[in-house]
């Protein structure tokens, strides 16, 4: 199969990128293995028009309204492989292999959270990973943080403030020197040290049940996962990248351009942090920057370095 554009990953970035190709008439293969980061959640919220809807509802409806577009194809199945140069892209996929002019990588990022037994249970509803995402769902209940250095405290300032009088921070790895006590006080949060060994997700909330055999009753415990790149051929490409505090990103340029010429990225593998809005927005740069660097392969140059 030979298209103009491959775009690898049909999620809200991906999918935003292939509705503008597809108004352009361009031959678009979508490749998706259906992990959207946010799969785990009910509700998606801080989306402009969409408020409060399931992600999966929100990308069916992206994807019926690109699905109109004859030239866009959709392939429910992984890429594991990208070798060549600009116009000529060869994808080896868990199908059909593929060549393209141009690719968008559009496969965001995967999450890893920490071992402990019964919190991926509660991934999404009552483990948390961003305030403006599900803060005011549980907002003027006991909330918790599961430690992580520096970031532990900037969370712990921003619920305090305008989330919730009540919030714990657990130095679950032991993080935190002698003047974290002092630091707590100051912002009206409690410092606990001791891990958290177990958690058991209740009927609202979750009881979380520490080391030094004392239990906390949370409606919601925010966390920083690790991340890494959902697609593991990512890290061979020799593209640039950055470290953002949670893991790697992929560094994009003006239009999103990588630094190799005839790749673009879009959403959160571009991002240290990332949320549904922006990533909307990328697939829109991306779908036009891919479509015009077809018609003007000077005008978007590869990011240079330095
Ligand atoms: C628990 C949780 C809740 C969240 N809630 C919110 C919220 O309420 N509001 C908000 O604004 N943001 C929220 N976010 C952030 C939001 O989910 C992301 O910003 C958004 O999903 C990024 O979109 P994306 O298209 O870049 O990547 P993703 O949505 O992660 O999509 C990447 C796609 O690529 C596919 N893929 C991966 N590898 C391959 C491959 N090799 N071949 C083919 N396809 C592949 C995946 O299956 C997936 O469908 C949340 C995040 C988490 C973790």
């Amino acid at each position: 199969m030979t298209v103009d554009v491959a775009i690898i990953g049909g999620s809200f970035a991906g999918l935003t990128a292939a509705l503008q190709l597809g108004r352009a008439s361009r031959r678009v293969a979508v490749f998706d293995t259906g992990r959207p980061r946010n799969a785990a959640s009910p509700a998606a919220h801080g989306v402009p028009g969409w408020d409060g809807r399931a992600p999966g509802d929100i990308l069916a409806a992206i994807r019926a309204d690109a699905a109109a577009y004859p030239t866009v194809q959709f392939h429910d199945h992984a890429v594991t492989g990208l070798t060549g140069t600009a116009d000529a892209f060869h994808l080896t996929t868990d199908g059909e292999a593929v060549q393209a002019r141009r690719v968008i990588l559009a496969c965001g990022v995967t999450d890893r959270l920490p071992p402990i037994p019964g919190l991926a249970d509660g991934w999404g509803t009552w483990a948390l990973h961003c305030p403006y995402c599900h803060g005011y769902e549980v907002k003027g209940q006991p909330l918790s943080i599961l430690g992580r250095g520096p970031m532990a405290f900037l969370m712990a300032k921003l619920l305090r403030s305008d989330w919730s009088d009540d919030v714990t921070l657990i130095a679950h790895e032991g993080e935190f020197g002698p003047e974290a006590e002092g630091e707590a006080a100051a912002l009206g949060v409690r410092l606990i040290r001791s891990p958290v060994q177990r958690a058991e997700t209740l009927a609202t909330g979750a009881r979380l049940l520490l080391a030094d055999g004392t239990s906390l009753l949370t409606a919601g415990l925010f966390l920083h996962a690790d991340t890494s790149f959902a697609a593991p051929f990512v890290a061979d490409l020799g593209l640039a990248t950055a470290q953002g505090p949670t893991g790697p990103y992929v560094k994009v340029g003006a239009f999103n351009a990588t630094s190799r010429a005839g790749i673009f990225a879009a959403g959160d593998i571009t991002r240290p942090a990332g949320i549904l809005t922006p990533a909307l927005a990328d697939g829109a740069i991306t779908g036009t920057a891919a479509h015009q660097s077809l018609l003007w392969p000077d005008r978007f140059p590869p990011l240079q370095e330095g």
